[in-house]
């Protein structure tokens, strides 16, 4: 896990920025079910503001395509994004010294 929302809904396990393309990938916290969380995963365009593609096992990505679970993972890799970039840069520069 690379990140985990201060109110532990939200598990960040993978973010990964590369030509203005953001790829992240998580689980979100059901707010029906206590203990059940979704597989999320969104790839969002900087440039155009837009989300690509996204997915979800939840009930209402099924029918509709896009859910909250989507939109708050989102949300969070936006917040976190810096913080995760600059975590893995230091991991680099330790391993590149070993
Ligand atoms: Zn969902």
């Amino acid at each position: 896990m690379l990140y985990i929302s201060s109110d532990k809904k939200v598990r960040i396990d993978e973010l990964i920025e590369r030509n203005g393309i953001l790829i992240v990938k998580g689980e979100v916290a059901s707010s029906s079910r206590k203990g059940l969380f979704h597989n999320t995963s969104v790839i969002y365009s900087f440039k155009r503001k837009y989300v690509i593609e996204g997915s979800c096992d939840c009930e209402i990505s099924r029918y509709y395509g896009i859910c909250k679970h989507q939109i708050r993972l989102l949300y969070v890799a936006f917040r976190a994004r810096k913080k995760i970039n600059k975590e893995n840069k230091n991991s680099k520069i330790i391993n590149n010294s070993s």
